[in-house]
């Protein structure tokens, strides 16, 4: 039997029914509109892209979006000032620094600059060192859309073997760190393992399997254990067509759930960065 599909946007759209109901019900508490404001320093044509699905997803539950757009010469300590100025600001929920940044930036200090309780990507070392100890914080959106959609399954995870391909910052790490908040027996793979030739037999193993390495076609079909949960993050441009990092035909006849590329984790994501506003503000109220 061929694999279900798990597609992000069915379940994008129960989760924005769900986060809907809670801003609305933040807005009565906070007496005004939760806002979320995204830092830009000039224009880049892919962060414009990103700032529209934003504001999109944003308006479908009530948000609101604000953009500040900084001059394209202005310096790092300029930016800082601006996120310290919104940190300071009670009318501001959540905070997003648009990406790229120059490269003269030092990334990790300006994005430290926001707020651990208004960082509604979780790019700060505050919410990242929350989730390795399972305190209460922030997680990055593409590794909670990849855990809800694991759950999407139904299947009982409760020490079920979970391999995650790629230890990024922002979705192989934190997916991991979940996995385990989950109970599954969890292992992280890398480019090491890839080069020492023992990336099969780990994901031989994985009855959930999340792959974030951005490497078309890296994971055959044949290696699928047979009934497992299959979650392909990867976003490959490949002869004109976005493809994944698992060859989908041949995975599919062996996995029982997969997501497609595109179609899969990505819609979700958006709208897991408006449930993380919804939970900023949980943890904005409770100080
Ligand atoms: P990254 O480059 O920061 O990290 C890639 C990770 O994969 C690294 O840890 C690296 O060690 C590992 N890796 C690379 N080649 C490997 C190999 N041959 N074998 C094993 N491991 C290998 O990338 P990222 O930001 O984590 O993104 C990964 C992919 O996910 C990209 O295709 C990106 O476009 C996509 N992505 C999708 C979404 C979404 O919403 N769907 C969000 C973020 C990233």
């Amino acid at each position: 039997m061929e694999a279900q599909l798990l597609e992000g946007k069915k379940v994008a759209e129960k989760l924005r029914t769900q986060v809907e109901r809670e801003i609305k019900e933040y807005a009565k508490q906070l007496m005004m509109p939760p806002t979320l404001r995204a830092i830009e320093l000039g224009e880049d044509p892919a962060s414009e892209l990103y700032l529209k699905s934003q504001r999109r997803a944003a308006e479908s539950v009530g948000i609101k979006h604000e953009t500040t757009t900084l001059d394209s010469t202005a310096s790092e300590a300029d930016l800082i000032g601006e996120i310290e100025r919104a940190n300071r600001d009670p009318k501001v929920h959540g905070i997003i620094v648009q990406m790229p940044l120059p490269k003269t930036f030092q990334v990790d200090r300006v994005l430290d600059a926001i707020h651990p309780d208004k960082d509604v990507e979780a790019m700060t070392t505050s919410n990242l060192g929350k989730l390795v100890i399972h305190k209460e914080g922030l997680a990055p959106c593409t590794a909670r859309s990849c855990i809800r959609l694991i759950e999407e399954t139904g299947i009982d995870l409760f020490g079920k073997e979970g391999v995650v391909i790629g230890s990024s910052k922002i979705v192989g790490l934190p997916a991991f760190l979940l996995m385990i908040g989950k109970k599954i027996t969890s292992t992280i793979c890398h480019t090491g393992t890839f080069k020492s030739g023992m990336l099969e037999s780990h994901v031989r193993r994985a009855d959930v399997l999340v792959v974030s390495a951005g490497k078309p076609a890296l994971i055959p079909g044949a290696w699928i254990k047979e009934g497992a949960i299959v979650i392909d993050v990867g976003i490959n441009r490949v002869s004109g067509k976005t493809v994944g990092d698992v060859d989908f035909e041949t995975a599919k006849k062996r996995a029982a759930f997969i997501t497609p590329v595109p179609g899969g984790v990505g819609p979700l994501t958006t709208m897991t960065l408006m449930e993380n506003l919804a939970q900023a503000i949980s943890l904005q109220l409770k100080k």
